[in-house]
């Protein structure tokens, strides 16, 4: 979950949590000081005694030679001031212990003193000394250790000082402020929760024909998706309190806190009902528990607590708990089963539409020229979720500020397109000619077989100036329209184009470079894909050979198969492979001339348009440019657009780069 600015942070659900940091700080600060106080009050006590202690019989011998100017006993010493000065006329004192000697009272008067004391015994004085030498500092040491043991979320109810209660970050929001309008897009999964909030609002409603709230739902999907803003959206729209509080927020290293937290936060939730529970990441304390990684005592009570709390809900209690997550397979079924999160609410990727309202719920309070269309933003961001969304138009507005102007045009959010995917220019870095002779003729290869392939994206962009995620240069190519199939042919033209710049390298240079290794991981990913999942070779038919294990997250699959098919099904990625290669090798040497020229051009400028590319292509090809092009040619305009794809080149193997999963 991302912190929102509307979370105020008032005080909240776990009672006086929030003041609590600084309360505790205020006593520590408090408890330090009184500790040097009495470290200090110690100090001074001895700096008052003499300064050298004496045997006794030297004090006897002092006070018969006449050398004692004064005496002070107390309850524990004899404190002797000598007539003696020391170098600076400063007088010298010394101490000794207290003997039993009955003759003492008649040496003192016999010595001639200025003066000689013995102590009072007042009781005041003993009561108070055994406070300040004894109570104070176990009580300031106890205090320190309560406070120490408090920090590292230990042990629950310590010596009745409640150590162990629920210091979780619990957010309570009075009013959101959020409303479904806010929330870009995501269509369905408000259509669910519009009912939600309706039995919110209307409790007696559903109440009078006996319908009762559902207790819990789940809200699942990639992240950066805007659940934790549909959270707050309910409640917004419910006007009800909204709590909320992340799911690793529960464990602790020590059994049983976590569950005394769940318990704090029902507690604290049902005195504010009806209201909305947010837990974020829920699978950080909802993982089943039979996982075969053994078990986790802590995360199990936990569960079992928040199992607990949700079945103890009675109807009256007009609470729904909201929970979060992006990993829904990993959960106990326990926590599915209905009457518990039974709901089960798909937050997914937005479409082309939602992608259009997100950018515009994100623009509304952004200044924009007129050259901004936002539809063209979205149609280049397939894949992308809210969170990048808000992200680029931020980036945008950013751009704008550093070049001057006061208006977002469409050309800073195209920048900003490509710093969120591919990472910024790196203008300083100096490539070698040769280098930069390589970059070209790979990335004019992908571009060439590009526009070879009927099937495949138009070009819109290339540019070989090295981006800062790793990139080295590469294609930008944006389809026509939103797609949610790819047909065979498409995958297959897919597969040639992302090994043409190898294939280009290879024909150029007759040799080859590590520029290859991110396309021949995406191809490889592709190929396997279409033998293992989609039923797209000969060999095996429609045979599913891998499910997809983790769908939100990372999209891993894992074989479903013996070894020996594992093994063909390389055999079989291989042959794909190398017939794809294959393939655009032969489109390139065929298309020689125009790869040439094109790579030159690329060379000089650095970027091309897509436009420019096609210009060169046509001409080389002998191909008449389409009317509309030519008349916008004269018109001078310079339409820049971009792309959905990139096609970056990594600098080495393993090197990262940004990039969409595959749709
Ligand atoms: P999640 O909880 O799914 O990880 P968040 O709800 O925290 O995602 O979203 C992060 C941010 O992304 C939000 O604060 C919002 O600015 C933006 N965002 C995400 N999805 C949407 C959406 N559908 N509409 C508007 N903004 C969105």
């Amino acid at each position: 979950m991302e912190e929102h600015n509307n979370n105020s942070g008032r005080p909240n659900g776990g009672g006086d949590d929030n003041k609590n940091p600084r309360n505790r700080q205020t006593i520590l600060m408090f408890l330090i000081l009184a500790m040097v106080g009495i470290l200090f009050w110690n100090f001074l006590g001895n700096m008052g005694a003499s300064n050298k202690e004496i045997p006794y019989n030297e004090f006897l011998e002092m006070l018969e030679n006449g050398e004692v100017k004064s005496v002070d006993i107390t309850s524990s010493q004899i404190n002797i001031v000598s007539k003696e000065k020391d170098a600076m006329g400063r007088e010298i004192t010394y101490y000794t212990g207290l003997v039993p000697d009955y003759h003492l009272q008649e040496r003192l008067e016999e010595a001639d003193l200025e003066d000689y004391s013995a102590p009072v015994t007042d009781f005041r004085n003993v009561v108070l000394s055994a406070i300040v030498n004894f109570l104070l500092p176990i009580l300031v040491l106890w205090g320190v250790f309560a406070l120490i043991m408090r920090r590292m979320g230990g042990g629950g109810g310590m010596m009745g000082m409640n150590v162990g209660k629920s210091k979780a970050k619990v957010y309570i929001e009075k009013d959101t402020g959020v409303t479904f309008k806010d929330v870009a897009g995501e269509e369905e999964a408000k259509e669910s929760l519009q009912e939600v909030v309706d039995f919110l609002h209307n409790p007696g409603k559903y109440a009078q024909i006996g319908a009762k709230l559902p207790k819990g739902a789940l809200l699942v999907g990639p992240p950066g998706t805007g659940k934790t803003l549909l959270a707050k959206a309910v409640a917004g729209e419910a006007h009800v309190p909204f709590f909320s509080l992340s799911g690793s927020d529960f464990v602790e290293m020590f059994v049983g806190v976590g569950a005394s937290r769940v318990r704090d936060l029902f507690q604290e939730a049902k005195k504010h009902s009806p209201c909305i529970i947010f837990i974020d990441e829920i699978d950080a304390i909802g993982k089943s528990r039979d996982s075969r990684l053994g078990g986790n005592d802590e995360r199990e009570q936990t569960l079992n607590q928040l199992l607990a709390e949700m079945d103890g809900f009675d109807s009256h209690t007009a609470c729904l708990i909201l929970g979060a997550t992006n990993r829904p397979e990993v959960l106990d079924p326990a926590l599915l089963r209905p009457g518990r999160f039974d709901r089960r609410i798909i937050v997914d990727r937005p479409d082309l539409k939602g992608r259009v309202d997100i950018l515009k719920v994100h623009s509304k309070n952004v200044k924009m020229d007129d050259t901004v269309d936002l539809e063209a933003i979205a149609l280049a961001t397939s894949g992308a979720v809210g969170s990048d969304l808000a992200n680029m138009i931020n980036e945008a507005a950013i751009l704008a500020v550093k070049n001057g102007r006061v208006a977002v045009s469409q050309k800073d959010l195209f920048e900003s397109v490509e710093v969120v995917l591919v990472g910024k220019e790196k203008k300083d870095r100096i490539m070698s000619k040769e280098e930069r002779r390589i970059v070209s003729y790979h990335e004019v290869g992908h571009a060439l077989v590009s526009a070879l392939q009927k099937d495949a994206e138009p070009v819109q962009k290339i540019t070989i100036v090295p981006r800062t995620m790793g990139a080295l240069g590469y294609v930008m190519q944006v389809p026509e329209e939103e797609k949610y199939l790819n047909t065979k042919k498409e995958i297959d033209a897919m597969l040639v184009g992302l090994l043409a710049g190898r294939a280009a390298e290879e024909l150029v240079f007759d040799t080859v470079t590590t520029g290859a290794s991110n396309d021949i991981e995406k191809a490889t990913r592709i190929a396997r894909a279409m033998v293992t999942q989609y039923g797209m070779s000969e060999k095996f038919g429609l045979m599913g050979l891998e499910v997809r294990e983790n769908e939100y997250l990372t999209g891993r699959t894992i074989m479903n198969c013996s070894d020996v098919t594992a093994a063909e099904v390389d055999q079989e990625v291989m042959r794909i492979l190398k017939t794809s290669y294959e393939e655009a090798k032969r489109l390139l040497s065929e298309n020689r001339e125009a790869m040439d020229k094109i790579a030159d051009y690329l060379i000089q400028k650095e970027t091309i348009t897509g436009k420019e590319f096609m210009r060169i292509f046509r001409e080389v090809k002998g191909i008449p440019e389409p009317e509309e092009e030519k008349k916008a040619a004269e018109a001078g305009q310079q339409n820049e657009t971009v792309r959905a794809e990139v096609k970056p080149q990594a600098e080495n193997a393993g090197s990262g780069e940004a990039e969409k999963p595959e749709e």
